[in-house]
């Protein structure tokens, strides 16, 4: 079914990220021309919650995390983007692997299946996910659909 995406992460991110107890939120924004699109509306909650869990957590005491929504031509894409801890640049091939935890995430809860999880999401909506990220500077998780999955 389409779905208004900027409607949906708007809504999504009231009911979850608004004025979290250490005073965070996160913020959306949007580029190119807004058009519907079809995703299920369930399974994309839960990936973009798993994204935007870990943009918080791994960014404690520093900027909100932003979302963005990309309309092109053929595709869209959402990025997730904090300015936290960042990720080692020697561990980040290994981001997708189940229980991998990079070393700089000592003291900070989890067990490393987040993405995995996401990626296959993603794999399944003929959809690709791609990080970038800078220790100490902040990460960004890409995530772009075609509209017209085959
Ligand atoms: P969970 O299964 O509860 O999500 P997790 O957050 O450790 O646990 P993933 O979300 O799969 O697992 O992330 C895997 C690893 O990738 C993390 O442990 C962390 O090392 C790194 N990582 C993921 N997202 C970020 C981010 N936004 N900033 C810094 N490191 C990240
Ligand atoms: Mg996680």
């Amino acid at each position: 079914e389409p779905i208004d995406l900027v409607a949906f992460i708007m809504h999504f991110i009231e009911q979850n990220y608004l004025n979290l107890e250490d005073g965070r939120t996160v913020t959306l924004s949007v580029e190119g021309s807004r058009r519907d699109v079809r995703l299920d509306e369930n399974l994309f909650s839960h990936i973009l919650g798993n994204a935007i869990s870990n943009a918080f957590k791994y960014s404690k005491d520093r900027p909100n995390p932003e979302v963005k929504i990309h309309y092109d031509d053929d595709f869209y894409s959402i990025t997730i983007k904090d300015h936290g801890i960042g990720i080692p640049k020697k561990e980040q091939a290994n981001l997708f692997e189940s229980f991998f935890r990079a070393e700089n995430t000592t003291g900070i809860e989890g067990t490393g299946l987040g993405l995995v999880i996401m990626k296959q999401f993603v794999e399944m909506h003929q959809g690709t996910i791609k990080i970038e990220s800078a220790k100490g500077k902040g990460t960004s998780v890409i995530i772009t659909f075609p509209y017209q999955p085959s």
